[in-house]
């Protein structure tokens, strides 16, 4: 039995880049807070924990004392979240991407001047996502209403169903959170350019993302059995893993090499082991050494 590594899998350049940062910092100082969970990975967050790494929520910025240092990860946050980490050093490593959907949306709000209706194909409650509701309104905790002119959708039936309910208006512009499936995407696009023709479609998923789902299909297909390794929090993995059991029904999902079973691999002649973006290139060769073993 082969077992092969997904060279297009592991973390992405945006992932790469904070966790850089943060690995850079934590050489010359013992501590350094992150806003949330760095990567959606519980095996590369308890690596940087053991480095320094404290993952804090928005709820315990206050209670941080003054000059300590804050890194703003990947996913990028609202400006809520800059007033108040006020008295605290940052480290913005919001992507860069994801900065420049961040400055569209905020210039769409300016172009439809309280008209129409902003929508953002995304998870609810996702920080990127509620970094890009918060450019243009203060309270991004309850993306799902449309009350102001934005509206979070996480699939086509909730988009038709708040398309029948009245819930969008023209002039109508879309977006997506960058980790979503490009295929799911142009189907809301489609669905809204056909009841509100003119509808401004921004493709804001990362080229990265885009070209991985090309790519893992054909990887997922050329196995027996595929593996695919995440966090069970990674939105992009949940995207990925689907994608992997669409082109292949022998796909498991795992978070570490502790999670496999011997099972799996009866009669199969080749593994495939891939993940998100969220999953660094150390675990996945973790994964297949102990799939190796198991022969
Ligand atoms: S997936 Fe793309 S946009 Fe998102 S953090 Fe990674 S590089 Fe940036």
């Amino acid at each position: 039995m082969t077992v092969s590594i997904d060279p297009g899998s592991g973390f992405c350049g945006g992932v790469i880049r904070a966790i850089g940062k943060a690995e850079e910092f934590l050489t010359e100082h013992p501590r350094l807070y992150s806003l949330g969970e760095m990567v959606h990975n519980e095996a590369e967050l308890s690596r940087l924990a053991a480095k320094g790494l404290v993952s804090v929520g928005r709820e315990d910025l206050d209670a941080l004392p003054s000059g300590e240092t804050l890194l703003i990860r990947a996913h990028g946050e609202p400006p809520s979240t800059y007033s108040a980490a006020g008295h605290l050093n940052i480290i913005d490593c919001t992507c860069p991407v994801v900065l420049k959907i961040q400055k569209s949306i905020r210039e769409a709000c300016e172009r439809m001047a309280g008209k129409g209706t902003i929508v953002i194909f995304g998870k609810i409650g996702h920080p990127e996502v509620l970094g890009l509701v918060g450019q243009v309104r203060p309270d991004a905790e309850e993306p799902e209403t449309a009350a102001d002119g934005v509206l979070v959708v996480e699939n086509l039936p909730q988009l038709l169903d708040a398309i029948v309910s009245g819930r969008i208006s023209a002039p109508v512009e879309v977006f997506s959170q960058t980790t979503k499936s490009p295929v799911e995407y142009a189907g809301i696009c489609a669905a809204l350019q056909e009841r509100f023709p003119g509808t401004v479609v921004h493709n804001t998923i990362c080229s990265q993302v885009a070209d991985r789902h090309t790519r893992l299909a054909a990887f997922a297909r050329s196995h027996d059995v595929i593996v695919f390794v995440a966090g069970r929090q990674s939105s992009n993995g949940k995207v990925l893993f689907d994608l992997c059991s669409g082109e292949n029904p022998r796909s498991h999902f795992v978070g570490d090499a502790s999670e496999l079973e011997a099972e799996w691999f009866s009669g199969a002649e080749s593994v495939g082991v891939c993940g998100a973006t969220s999953t660094p290139k150390w675990l996945l060769e973790n994964v297949a050494e102990a799939i190796k073993k198991l022969q």
